[in-house]
């Protein structure tokens, strides 16, 4: 008989894992109870659905190949089939101007591709979520992710993160995050464009410039978000007004300078810091990757120009490595100007070796940055890893086990919570920007941003070293608990203690 859980025994999942640190830390400095219980749960769990109509698809057909070999070539426009990742073909109606066909029951051979069925458009229902963790301190604030693994418990993590994340950069929003159950590579642009006005068509009654502020996540970006701005803003009458609806804009449009790599940028203001307090710099140094889209690839750039040397990188599609460093400018172009690089990946580039996912983790470095997916870095990965420090980019990368591990084996860490703190930094500056219709110099951003995120980074190495101190640039001393804790803790103590400090202050609203 299937053994079963007893009701009253809470359910293990990735949001009771993840809290697992804002209880240790709220046990650690006796946080109130009903602030506790107040951060706990979120305050609001958004579900909703959002319908598309997808467009007639040419999908290869692999059997039944000799049924048709008398099949004559077909010739339609090419600007009228969008290709996508699947080896299909997205069909618009402009690529019958001019066109040839030959059709056997809905099966055509695309000339010089090979035979394609004809699957007719149909609409399509997808789940959409936004989470409202907290806030206390300001709006909630958090990115908008389209991927096919979301779920409830996933954002309701992320969205716990961003309470946390925002208290620990000091910027006065609470934390959210919110996105759609969907694979985007395996929309047309068009389809793509059209779920994203409708999910800000069904979303808008539940956001706005000081309610609730989405930004760019994994797998949406600057053209998302200024078609989220436009769905928010049509037919208001002072639209102007809204445009700090969403961050991570375009600059032409509202965003600002610094925005695109500001993650990166931090995640490299706090090796920089790391490396400060070991009287060194990172030039010389060597690091690998996971992830190379916005935060892995502007971090290696930053950290590349600070002359740290890249060994290898791993993304969802492929791994490479070269002993004697990786040029990372080089394998930018590769990545991202090639055309026909449609996967935007690593896999593949000439000048490194193709190595295996888990042969990543064997490389002998300095700095392990993974900045793909969370829980990538488990107890057995842990024990593998040949670095000195593990600097989060992504958020929630490695799992309560994989901690253990790191502190067993004295792999210091630089936690996800200030280690990607850069871009909501960044988030509010574009925020404050649009407030007040300014539009400052990269240089300017930059500016604040390294004083924000290094000063916040060594608040957290103070808790952690439990020495207390007030400097020109930073004041530790009302933060330090009188015993020294690990980074991913300390990180937790400073954002509670700057959140209970408004239940504290300003009470409970009844
Ligand atoms: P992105 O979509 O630009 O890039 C993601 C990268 O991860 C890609 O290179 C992809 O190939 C790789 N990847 C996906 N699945 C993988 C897998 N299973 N194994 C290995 N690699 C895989 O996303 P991004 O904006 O760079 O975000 C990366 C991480 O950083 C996420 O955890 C995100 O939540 C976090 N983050 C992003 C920002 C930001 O400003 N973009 C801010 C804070 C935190």
């Amino acid at each position: 008989m299937a053994a079963r859980v007893s009701p009253n025994e809470p359910r293990s999942t990735i949001y009771t894992e993840a809290m697992e640190v804002f209880h240790r830390a709220a046990d650690l400095i006796g946080l109130d109870r009903r602030v506790r219980m107040e951060l706990e749960e979120p305050d609001y769990e958004h579900i909703f659905y959002v319908t598309v109509k997808l467009h007639t698809r040419l999908t290869p057909l692999a059997q039944d190949a000799d049924k048709y070999k008398d099949l004559p070539d077909s010739e339609l426009l090419p600007d009228g089939l969008e290709p996508l990742l699947d080896g299909s073909f997205v069909f618009k109606r402009r690529a019958l101007i001019g066109a040839n066909v030959a059709m056997r029951d809905g099966v055509l051979r695309l000339k010089g591709k090979g035979l394609y069925k004809v699957v007719p458009g149909r609409p399509e229902r997808f789940k959409a979520y936004r989470v409202q963790h907290n806030q206390a301190r300001g709006p909630y604030k958090g990115g908008i992710r389209f991927h096919q693994d979301v779920s409830l418990d996933l954002f309701k993590v992320l969205a716990a993160e961003m309470t946390w994340k925002t208290a620990i950069a000091d910027v006065p929003f609470g934390g959210g995050k919110g996105g759609i159950k969907v694979d985007p590579k395996s929309l047309s642009s068009e389809e793509l464009e059209a779920l994203t006005l409708r999910y800000m068509y069904r979303l808008k009654p539940l956001i706005g410039p000081d309610l609730d502020i989405p930004a760019p996540d994994v797998g949406t970006d600057g053209t998302i978000m200024g078609l989220l701005l436009r769905q928010y803003t049509d037919g208001e009458r002072e639209r102007h007004k809204l445009r700090g609806v969403v961050t991570g804009k375009d600059t032409r449009i509202g965003g600002s300078e610094g925005r695109v790599k500001a993650t990166g940028q931090g995640l490299a203001y706090c090796i920089q810091e790391w490396f400060a307090d070991r009287g060194t710099t990172p030039a010389g140094s060597t690091f690998v990757l996971q992830g190379f889209g916005n935060v892995g690839s502007n971090a290696a750039e930053i950290l590349g120009g600070l002359g740290a040397k890249l060994l290898a990188v791993n993304d969802a599609f492929g791994t490479i490595f070269n002993p004697t460093g990786i040029d990372v400018n080089d394998l930018v172009s590769y990545v991202y100007e090639n055309p026909r690089n449609m996967r935007r990946t690593v896999a593949g580039y000439p000048k490194a070796q193709q190595i295996s996912k888990s042969d990543l983790f064997d490389v002998d470095c300095d700095i392990c940055v993974p900045a793909a997916l969370g829980g990538e870095i488990t107890g057995p990965v842990a024990e593998r890893l040949k670095c000195k420090l593990v600097a989060e980019g992504a958020n929630g990368p490695t799992t309560p086990e994989g901690d253990r591990v790191l502190a067993k084996r004295g792999i210091e860490l630089i936690p996800d919570i200030i280690g990607n703190a850069g871009g909501v930094t960044v988030s509010y500056y574009e925020w404050i920007q649009n407030k007040r219709m300014e539009h400052w110099s990269e240089t300017e951003v930059n500016g604040r941003l390294e004083q924000a995120i290094k000063s916040n980074y060594r608040i957290i190495r103070d808790i952690a070293r439990n020495t207390p101190r007030r400097t020109a640039t930073h004041n530790s001393s009302r933060y330090a608990i009188g015993k020294e804790v690990d980074m991913r803790t300390a990180a937790m103590v400073l954002a509670l203690k700057r959140i209970e400090a408004h239940y504290q202050l300003e009470g409970f609203s009844q």
